[in-house]
């Protein structure tokens, strides 16, 4: 199991402000936001970035965290302004967590492109 900052959160070791909960997702607010609204979205399976995933075997997984990535932006009230979507995967991205995450980010206009 790769042990993280998130897996603590995941087993409610260390506190979050989680916003939205499944069985197999958790969504928390991120403790250095960049925006108005930035949550991060994870699984709660052992998955340390982007390049793990596999079609087969995580179809149904990649469904359900983009079903939470959508509720927390129903939740948080961004369906009609938008919100943007961000995966950091690896050194260059400047992942600094290895658990995978989906940035959730809204509540003011984005740039393009990213830093
Ligand atoms: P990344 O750079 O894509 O790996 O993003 C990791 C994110 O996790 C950063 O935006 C951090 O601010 C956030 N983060 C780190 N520790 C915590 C924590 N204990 N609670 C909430 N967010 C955290």
């Amino acid at each position: 199991m790769g042990e993280t900052i998130f897996s603590k959160i995941i087993r409610k070791e260390i506190p979050a402000k989680v916003v939205y909960e499944t069985e197999h997702v958790l969504a928390f607010r991120d403790i250095n936001p960049q925006a108005p609204v930035h949550v991060l979205i994870i699984p709660k399976s052992d998955i340390a970035d982007a390049t793990e995933i596999i079609g087969s075997r995580h179809a149904e997984l990649l469904g359900e965290l983009f079903d939470a990535a959508n509720e927390v932006a129903k939740l948080e009230g961004l369906e009609k302004k938008g919100f943007r979507l961000v995966i950091n995967s690896g050194t260059d991205s400047g992942q600094e967590v290895p658990h995978l995450h989906i940035h959730l980010l809204g509540g003011r206009k984005m740039n393009w492109p990213p830093g």
